[in-house]
């Protein structure tokens, strides 16, 4: 089977999958106030055009898949192409990003069909801080998906709070005391410096290291890192006391989880997107939509794999992400 290795022997295995650029919230960091241009829906590529491109991948290694969004769940049927992407030969990892807000009718649908693992976008405890922060959002139906998806066997579930200056920064033990009590991993994420984040939200940004040492005091000895861990990516873990929770830091900003970058992401036009905090994207979906045989986009990911770029730049001065929402490409 061939295989996706990059220009800097990076091993390309994951694919992140934004269904659609909908979303049913409106987090302040991600959306601006006056919406972001969304795609026209018949851009977005159909379930069975979306299977055949992660089919390709497949072929070429891929084992790995996320959907995410905009709001994956607001697109109509998702389980319908969750089936389809777990019937493709070589894949064996199928996980799912949201805000959880439609999450209890699907769970159980979604788990059978499939999707093995969850992350969950819980910034806040408060009823009222979550519905400020996500234009309206309400918390009492996200924990109902949060249960649900652990009541559907769905492990792990990981809750990904993006932590604010000024925000919820003060929450950070108290989410840790829920998340302990659910059995979910824990994850905390510093505000990355794209879209509405990168002009508004820099002033609201909270280091990871501050993060951690916050843990270290609620934790001391019983925190203990975990090296390797299975779909870690850029986050660093902990285990608490021995126990099956496992808390995460994401230092989105530092660059040293470039080096091991093992993803690519597509978006619901079936743009191949390189890098999150790079602009070059390959439009592997109008090419499909043009006609373009298995083999000639086959040939067209295999080249793009090769200029996939050896890092972001966030971090950089004056470096804010400004060609894309993070609504559009799903994190
Ligand atoms: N709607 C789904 C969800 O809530 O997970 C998937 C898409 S959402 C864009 C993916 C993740 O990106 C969420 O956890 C959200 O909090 C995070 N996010 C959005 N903008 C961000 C930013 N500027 N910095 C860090 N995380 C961000």
């Amino acid at each position: 089977m061939q295989s996706l290795i990059d220009s800097f022997g990076r091993r390309i295995d994951y694919l992140r999958v934004s269904v659609t650029d909908r979303c049913n919230y409106r987090c302040f960091y991600c959306i601006p106030p006056e919406g972001v241009a969304m795609a026209a829906r018949a851009d977005f590529l159909r379930y069975e055009e979306l299977a055949r491109l992660i089919g390709l991948f497949a072929d070429l290694g891929v084992s790995k898949v996320r959907f995410t969004g905009g709001e994956p769940l607001v697109r109509r049927d998702m389980v319908a192409l969750v089936r389809q992407v777990a019937a493709l030969p070589g894949i064996d990892d199928l996980s799912l990003s949201t805000n959880a807000h439609l999450l209890e009718r699907h769970a159980s649908l979604l788990r059978e069909a499939g999707v093995s693992r969850v992350n969950i976008s819980l910034d806040t405890l408060n009823p009222v801080t979550f519905a400020k922060i996500t234009g309206g959002g309400e918390l009492a139906a996200v924990l109902r998906g949060i249960d649900a998806a652990l009541t559907a066997g769905m492990r792990p579930v990981k809750l990904n709070m993006v932590v604010m200056k000024g925000v919820n920064e003060h929450e950070i033990e108290t989410m840790l005391d829920f998340a302990v009590e659910r059995g979910a991993d824990l994850r905390f994420i510093e505000t990355m410096p794209i879209g509405v984040a990168g002009e508004k939200g820099v002033s609201r940004y909270y280091p990871a290291a501050k993060m951690l040492s916050r843990v270290r005091r609620k934790y001391g000895e019983e925190l203990i890192a975990v090296k390797g861990a299975k779909g870690a990516g850029p986050a660093s873990y902990y285990q608490i006391g021995g126990g099956p929770v496992r808390v995460g830091v994401i230092s989105a900003m530092s660059r040293h989880f470039c080096e091991g970058c093992n993803r690519v992401r597509l978006t619901a036009k079936g743009e191949l997107v390189l890098c999150l905090g790079q602009e070059d994207t390959i439009p592997l979906g109008s090419g499909l939509r043009q006609g373009c045989s298995d083999a000639e986009l086959t040939q067209v990911i295999l080249d793009a794999i090769a200029r996939k770029p050896e890092r972001h730049e966030f971090g950089k001065e004056e470096n804010i992400v400004r060609f894309r929402s993070m609504s559009a490409i799903g994190g």
